[in-house]
């Protein structure tokens, strides 16, 4: 069954762009241009995601936020302008998981969309679909991540990650191929208490190529300058 995510935006051009892409991706998507009326819509339906702007008409994003969290509990990720930093914080205290700053690449909306779905997964019957998830591991070559036992093992040679480590690598390897940038990275690890420190995401890339990389001769993962890190699926 695919998600159902709710766009609210007021640009009605960007808003029928991330539509389409969204639909084109599989996604059922339903979407208003404001604020009040989103809000009565997120009350009345369910939605897997909602993504969110913050300047709308009728109410602003972050009071839809406030007032959507205290009846349900549906992920949202916030589209902010940039530099409204006080708007990102406020919205990822308010609760809303991720932020993506407009104008943005759309293939960067997509990744964090496919994050926060598997991150925010309401707890259902495993699905028989073919997934890379099917028996809770993601594989990279001879690496095997194994999510239910928390472990990760080269050749069977166990590496043993911090819980930041591991969501660090957890969340390259099931975007293989998508540049992540540090803001997401971070933002699935650390959580928003770190806004602004984005070079503790170098940090923990340093520690896991010198557990990984280093350790068995690979190059697993790659850095985009100016960009972020990578995994690529190609690793021969
Ligand atoms: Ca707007």
């Amino acid at each position: 069954m695919s998600a159902r995510i709710l766009i609210v935006e007021d640009e009605e051009k960007l808003a029928r762009f991330i539509e389409l892409e969204l639909v084109h991706e599989g996604y059922e998507v339903k979407k208003s241009g404001n604020g009040r009326e989103a809000l009565d819509i997120a009350q009345d339906e369910d939605f897997d995601l909602i993504l969110l702007d913050i300047m709308l008409p009728g109410l602003n994003g972050l009071e839809v936020l406030r007032r959507l969290q205290k009846v349900k509990q549906v992920p949202v990720i916030l589209l902010t302008a940039r530099d409204a930093v006080n708007d990102k914080v406020a919205g990822l205290d308010a609760g809303a998981v991720d932020y993506i700053t407009k104008p943005f690449a759309i293939e960067e909306l997509l990744a964090r969309i496919r994050v926060a779905l598997k991150i925010h997964a309401p707890k259902k019957e495993p699905s028989k679909e073919a997934d890379v998830h099917e028996e809770g591991t993601i594989t990279w070559g001879s690496l095997v991540m194994n999510i239910p036992s928390h472990t990760v093992r080269y050749n069977g040679h166990e590496i043993f990650l911090t819980n930041r480590e591991f969501l660090m690598l957890r969340t390259l390897l099931e975007n293989q191929n998508i540049v992540l940038s540090r803001d997401t990275l971070l933002n699935r690890v650390c959580g928003y208490d770190f806004i602004g420190e984005t070079n503790i995401v170098d940090v923990y890339i340093r520690y896991l190529r010198s557990k990984i990389d280093n350790v068995f001769q690979v190059k697993m993962i790659h850095t985009v300058r100016g960009v972020g890190y990578v995994i690529k699926s190609d690793h021969t």
